[in-house]
């Protein structure tokens, strides 16, 4: 947000000077303050990785051990995936869909010949890769068929 707005100048009314004087301001400190205040505790969402999945959590408030902005964005029963996974960066996943993770946690594993795989907690793995990122389609793909979402994978009949 930037410059004057109509609802900064049209608040600018309504604030007395003689009232905010007495506290040391003039009625633009109060309203800017309130509006820098508003800017620096914006939310910051983190959404659920899992494929299709549109639930997001508050980062912010959830470390504060505050309540979230709304109670959609509590972060409690959240999980984070890190090092050691394929999800690169790591990656957040909602209380819906932790479970399901969980027992399909995709460890990385680097092979010969700069080829990448992951090996699930299942005992699934990934066919080879050398473009790393291809992993995570695929076990995204692999997590879709357990859950029932994807039909099974059909035999490979291309050769
Ligand atoms: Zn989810
Ligand atoms: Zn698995």
């Amino acid at each position: 947000m930037s410059g004057k707005t109509e609802a900064r100048e049209r608040l600018l009314q309504y604030l007395s000077v003689n009232d905010t004087a007495n506290e040391g301001y003039t009625p633009d400190q109060l309203i800017d303050d309130a509006i820098h205040e508003a800017i620096l505790n914006q939310p910051a969402l983190r959404t659920c990785f899992f494929p299709g999945c549109l639930r997001q959590f508050d980062v912010i408030s959830c470390m504060a051990g505050d309540p979230p902005p709304r109670p959609e964005w509590d972060g409690r029963g959240w999980a984070t995936l890190g090092a050691g996974t394929i999800i690169s960066g790591g990656g957040h996943v909602c209380p819906d869909h932790k479970s399901l993770v969980t027992q399909h946690l995709p460890k990385r594993l680097q092979l010969p010949n700069d080829r990448w795989s992951t090996e699930c907690a299942c005992g699934w793995t990934a066919q080879p890769q050398r473009y790393y990122p291809l992993l995570r389609g695929l076990w995204e793909e692999h997590l879709l068929t357990e859950n029932g979402t994807l039909p099974p994978a059909a035999e490979r009949t291309d050769r």
